[in-house]
């Protein structure tokens, strides 16, 4: 990853975004991130998203996706969202929460008003605390629904 860019890419719109969030723009990074604003609002996996690439021409092993997704988090460009043994990489950037459908395993983001936690514990000693996520969990309640 320490090709760097030359040519159009380097005044992009996608240059600008990553090093406004302090990531060096290079060609991979440029493409992921195309990848990932070309699809719109929504969550990924590091497989789904290694698939998505793939469908895109983009080759990268699923470790350097799960990289690359990961540094991509650390510096606000996508939220982080961790669910049992499942993390998933939001690319709506305004705070919210979430339905998941323990069908499907598919997360969505909740529009509108937000739900809110009213009584927050106080932190362990020398931590604080930096967020609260709600995630709500779903299922049908069509019993003939499709499973
Ligand atoms: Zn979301």
């Amino acid at each position: 990853m320490s090709d760097s860019v030359d040519g159009d890419d380097h005044g992009s719109e996608d240059a600008v975004l990553l090093r406004r969030a302090g990531i060096r723009p290079t060609r991979q990074r440029l493409a992921v991130l195309r990848t990932i604003r070309t699809g719109g609002r929504r969550h990924l996996t590091p497989e789904s998203f290694h698939q998505e690439l793939a469908d895109a021409g983009l080759r990268l092993s699923l470790a350097t996706v799960y990289n690359t997704l990961n540094h991509f988090a650390g510096h606000g460009l996508l939220r982080r969202v961790g669910f049992c043994d499942r993390t998933y990489f939001c690319t709506h950037a305004a705070p919210h929460h979430h339905f998941y459908d323990e069908a499907t395993g598919r997360l969505e983001d909740i529009d509108g008003p937000q739900p809110g936690v009213t009584l927050v514990p106080a932190p362990p000693e020398g931590m604080e605390v930096v967020g609260v996520e709600i995630i709500v969990r779903l299922r049908r309640t069509d019993p003939s629904g499709a499973e």
